[in-house]
C-alpha cells in the first residue's frame, strides 16, 4: 500500500514526474531576457547558429516601440511603419526561425564568471544557462510628484500613443523636451484640440527637426522655463498648475489628459549584484562588444545604450550580442575538449 489510496505505481510516477521536470531546472544553450528589438534580433541570430534560444518577453512584449506610434527612421520601411507592428514582425521571424519566445519575467539571476548561470522565472521556474543575453531595455520616468501619482491612470499617462485617443478633442499637456515628447505631443496634437508642452528649460533637448515639427504645429503651445506644480482633479484630471521657474508666477491650465514624457530608466535592478553597472544604472559592456562583466553574460539595446537608444541600435547591438555569444560558447567548447 503505498500513502495514495487511490493511485496506482504508474499514476504516481506520471505525476512525481511532472512534478519534478516543473521544479527541476531546465537548461539551455542560449537564454535571452526582454524582447525589444534587441531580444528578438538576438533571437534571430541565435537561431541561425542553432544555439536554441529561449527568450522571456517580460512585463512589456515587443518592448518600448509597442508604445510608439509611427517609426519612420527604421531602414526597409520606406512608408514608415507603426511600432507594435514591426515588433510583432520581429516576433515572428525569430519563431519561424526556431526561437522559443515565451511569457514570463525573469525575476532573480545568480550570475557566474564563465557561467553555467542561474535565472528564475517569474520567482518559480529556474534555467540554466550557458549564456545569457541580457536585452530587458529601459521604463518610462515619472515626474515623483504626489498628483501624478495619485491620478495615474485617471488623466495620467507615460504613452501618448497608448491614451492620447481618451482625450480626442480635448486639451492635453505633455511634460518633456526630447524627441519622445515632441513626437508624443505631435501624435496628441493630431487627435486633441490642444497640446501644452512643459518644457523645463528655455530650450528643448529634441533634435531640431523633431523641435521645428511641434513649433510648427499650430495647436501646440510650448511653455518654456516651466515645471509641473500639481496635477489638479480629485479623481480624474481636470487641470494642471504650472509654475515658471525664472519668474516663479504660477498658473492653472484646464486639461483633461496629462504626459508624461521625460525620459527612462534602465531595467537592470535584478543584475545589480553582478553586473557592473554604470551610476545611471546602465550595464556597462565592453567597448566595441556585448561583452558584460561576467564572462557568459552578454547585454543589448536601452539597458546597456543610453546614448543613441534607437531602434535600429538595438537591434544591431542585439546582434552583436547573439554573435558575441555564440562565438564565446563555441571557444569555451572548444577548450573544454581540449582538454
Ligand atoms: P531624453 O532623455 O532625451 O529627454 C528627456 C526630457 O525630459 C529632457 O528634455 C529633460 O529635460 C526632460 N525632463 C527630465 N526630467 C524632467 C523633470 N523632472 N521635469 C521636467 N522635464 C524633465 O528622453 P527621450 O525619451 O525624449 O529620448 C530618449 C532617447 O530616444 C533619445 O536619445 C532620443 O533621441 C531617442 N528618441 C528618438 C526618437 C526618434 O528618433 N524617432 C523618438 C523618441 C526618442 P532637460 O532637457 O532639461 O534635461
Amino acid at each position: 500500500m503505498n500513502g495514495f489510496p487511490f493511485l496506482q505505481c504508474q499514476q504516481i510516477d506520471v505525476i512525481l514526474y511532472a512534478y519534478f521536470m516543473s521544479h527541476s531546472p531546465e537548461h539551455v544553450e542560449c537564454l535571452i531576457i526582454g524582447s525589444g528589438p534587441a531580444g528578438f534580433t538576438a533571437a534571430i541570430y541565435a537561431a541561425r547558429a542553432d544555439m536554441k534560444p529561449v527568450l522571456y518577453e517580460g512585463m512589456q512584449p515587443g518592448g518600448q516601440l509597442t508604445i510608439t506610434t509611427d517609426v519612420e527612421n527604421y531602414p526597409g520601411y520606406p512608408e514608415g511603419i507603426m511600432g507594435p507592428e514591426m515588433m510583432d514582425l520581429f516576433r515572428k521571424q525569430a519563431v519561424r526561425l526556431g526561437a522559443d519566445i515565451r511569457f514570463g519575467m525573469a525575476t532573480s539571476v545568480e550570475f557566474t564568471p564563465g557561467g553555467p548561470q542561474k535565472v528564475m522565472v517569474d520567482g518559480m521556474k529556474e534555467i540554466i544557462a550557458e549564456t545569457v543575453i541580457i536585452a530587458t531595455g529601459a521604463s518610462a520616468r515619472w515626474l515623483g510628484i504626489p498628483s501624478e501619482q495619485r491620478l495615474n491612470g485617471s488623466g495620467v499617462s507615460a504613452c501618448a500613443v497608448c491614451d492620447g485617443f481618451f482625450y480626442r478633442g480635448q486639451d492635453v499637456a505633455i511634460v518633456g523636451a526630447g524627441d519622445t515628447a515632441c513626437e508624443e505631443a505631435s501624435y496628441l496634437a493630431k487627435i486633441c484640440n490642444k497640446v501644452y508642452m512643459i518644457v523645463r528649460r528655455d530650450e528643448f533637448r529634441a533634435s531640431k527637426a523633431m523641435q521645428h515639427r511641434v513649433e510648427n504645429t499650430p495647436n501646440i503651445e510650448i511653455l518654456y522655463n516651466s515645471e509641473t506644480d500639481e496635477v489638479l482633479g480629485d479623481t480624474v484630471v481636470e487641470g494642471l498648475r504650472v509654475k515658471n521657474n525664472v519668474t516663479g508666477a504660477t498658473r492653472d491650465i484646464a486639461i483633461k489628459g496629462f504626459f508624461v514624457a521625460i525620459g527612462h530608466d534602465p531595467n537592470t535592478k535584478i543584475f545589480k549584484e553582478f553586473l557592473e553597472l554604470d551610476e545611471q544604472g546602465y550595464i556597462v559592456t565592453r567597448p566595441g562588444s556585448t561583452y558584460t562583466s561576467v564572462e557568459g553574460v552578454f547585454c543589448a539595446g536601452d539597458a546597456q545604450d543610453k546614448m543613441y537608444r534607437q531602434a535600429v541600435t538595438a537591434a544591431g547591438s542585439g546582434c552583436m550580442a547573439a554573435l558575441d555569444a555564440e562565438r564565446w560558447l563555441s571557444a569555451r567548447k572548444a577548450s573544454v575538449a581540449s582538454i
